[in-house]
């Protein structure tokens, strides 16, 4: 017995030794950004700049950057992993492709836990099982799955704290982004907008997964808020019905909020983009089709859009207005600024939503001439808009070559910018494709786009382009062309540098005036995700996650063709200098 108990007592000694994990809080995430010790958000901080104050690692010392360990996703079921890890209580946690999710000793790179969600076999995630990364709060980690539900662990044991199920899954919802938590409300979004679903923002309580509010992103669609008790009260409809939205299509209307928001303390605005409208076919839903292919921000703790920037009216081409709006200071103002899929980069104030510049950031654009400052709306070019079929054999409308192609100038992967440069480093593609509608009704959990297409590279050389636009003049200041399109994330660091990684495998590391490359490292699959760095005990670390997948195998057509020796993977890359300086 005496023996049994010292066996019992020398297995639990180490337990004595943990630290008492802190909670996460409100503050700690509005600090996030300035916070070297830990990644707490999404966006390295809730802005989304990606910006590291950390200068261990810079142009001089980058050269000597190594492996400090690697941890594999495991499992037969690999496909794309585009999350990016969150680092808190000395632990990592990263999510992974069909709703997984481990926590990571941050020091020895062993295993803690892990959490596999049970999925259903019919979901249907338009463009690849994955996930985009987690939200910590309290003694919680946060993200949301393949069928469409949050799921909240306790970040110590990875027990379920809470679960909630968002929508349902049969109908196209699912849950691809990282959960935004501002003013302590936890907000997010839905996929699904190639099935008709109907996009929302919903703000929560962390703690226990109590919706608060629920606010819808097509025009015509009623808002509420609940009580404790869960009792819902109308709180106003979207828009004004039919004013942007004749007929009945709105009812189906997509403007799916699939890649989440970002939140800045400094407005107390959180910013959401939305997707296209449903379906593709733009002839079968004539107007503008508010609030598609736009940015809305809300009060995140009523939901209330407080303004709405539609960068895409009408859109005919599959333009999500999904990316990130990314704020920062410029002229003694707050803007945000926006990679738009559609290729132009917008600033806007980030308070009122006042359109202060468009300009493109890839070389070809054929849907529209430009952006009309004053009124804040694109000049079109009618001839490049696929025809209504209808008006035809009424099978097919005419064929049109429209560039960007629909997987975007820009698509999820996050662009980065460095107030030391006053820079913004995008990830660009450089693309084309065929374009032509088709009849079609909505049918539930059917895809529902009236439109056919064929991506094809503009160029030979390369599709993908990293650039450094300054948001002040329009102009890219440097780019650096890859073959493969770029499908991973960007960060910038007060040491200098921009990393971002490729589909060929590489993470890189450039100096972000110049663009020259000052190191890379082959992590064994395709980097489709965004890096971050964070400091421990004086030593600064860089992290990435490899995993070729998402869109572009399965959609990609001749460019798919192109990509198609890479690959698949699942694993995280943790690096540090290999001297400590
Ligand atoms: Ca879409």
């Amino acid at each position: 017995m005496k023996t049994r108990m010292t066996i019992l007592l020398a297995g639990l000694a180490p337990l004595a030794f943990i630290a008492q994990a802190a909670d996460i809080t409100n503050a700690m995430l509005e600090n996030a950004a300035k916070d070297t010790k830990n990644v707490l958000s999404f966006g390295m901080g809730t802005q989304g700049q990606r910006f590291s104050t950390l200068t261990q690692i810079n142009t001089k010392t980058v050269g000597q950057l190594v492996p400090a360990w690697s941890f594999s996703f495991g499992g037969e079921k690999q496909r794309g992993q585009e999350s990016q890890p969150i680092i808190a209580n000395g632990k990592m946690f990263v999510t992974a492709s069909y709703s997984r999710i481990y926590a990571i000793d941050l020091k020895t790179g062993n295993k803690l836990w892990k959490y596999e969600h049970r999925l259903p076999e019919a979901i249907m995630p338009c463009c690849d099982v994955v996930n985009r990364g987690a939200a910590v709060y309290g003694n919680l980690v946060i993200f949301g799955t393949l069928d469409a539900q949050l799921v909240a662990l306790d970040q110590n044991t990875g027990k379920i704290a809470w679960k909630e199920k968002i929508d349902d899954y049969a109908a196209g919802y699912s849950i691809t982004a990282a959960p935004l938590i501002a003013k302590g409300v936890l907000i997010t979004g839905v996929s699904g907008g190639e099935f008709g679903i109907v996009g929302r923002v919903e703000g929560r309580d962390p703690l226990t997964g109590e919706l608060l509010w629920m606010r819808p992103t097509v025009e015509g669609h009623m808002g509420y808020k609940y009580d404790k008790d869960g009792k819902a009260t109308e709180a106003g409809v979207t828009g004004t019905v039919n004013k942007s939205w004749p007929g009945e299509l709105w009812k189906t209307g997509g403007a799916s909020t699939w890649m989440g928001g970002t939140y800045d303390p400094a407005t107390g605005l959180a910013y959401f983009g939305t997707g296209n409208p449903a379906p593709w076919n733009s002839h079968l839903r004539p107007g503008d089709n508010l609030y598609s292919s736009s940015t809305l921000a809300l009060d995140p703790v009523t939901g209330q859009i407080k303004w709405a920037y539609q960068s895409t009216p009408n859109d005919s081409w599959d333009f999500d207005g999904a990316n990130e709006f990314v704020t920062f200071d410029m002229n003694g103002k707050r803007y945000g600024g926006k990679a738009d899929r559609n290729g132009f980069f917008y600033v806007i104030d980030a308070k009122t939503g006042q359109l202060q510049n468009a300009f493109p950031f890839v070389n070809k654009i054929t849907w529209a001439s430009g952006i009309d400052l004053k009124t804040g709306r694109p000049n079109f070019i009618a001839a490049n808009r696929p025809s209504d079929p209808t008006k035809g054999d009424g099978k097919k409308g005419s064929t049109v070559f429209a560039a960007p192609a629909f997987l975007g100038a820009k698509n999820q992967m996050p662009m980065a910018y460095s107030p030391q440069t006053g820079l913004f480093y995008v990830p660009a593609n450089e693309w084309g494709m065929e374009i032509w509608n088709e009849p079609i009704t909505y049918k539930k959990g059917g895809a529902y786009l009236g439109a056919g297409f064929t991506i094809k590279p503009l160029n030979d050389d390369y599709i993908g382009a990293l650039r450094a636009v300054d948001p002040k003049t329009g102009k890219i200041v440097w780019e650096n062309k890859n073959s493969a399109p770029l499908w991973g994330g960007v960060m910038t660091t007060a040491g200098g540098l921009v990393f971002y990684g490729t589909p060929e495998g590489f993470l890189k590391a450039v100096d972000a005036k110049s663009g020259k490359e000052l190191w890379k490292f082959q992590t064994g699959s395709g980097v489709v995700a965004p890096p971050v760095t964070w400091e421990d005990g004086g030593v600064q670390y860089v992290a990435v996650v490899s995993g070729w997948g998402g869109a572009v195998p399965l959609w990609g057509g001749e460019v798919a063709k192109k990509v198609n020796f890479l690959e698949q993977g699942g694993s995280v890359w943790v690096f540090k200098l290999a001297t400590k300086i």
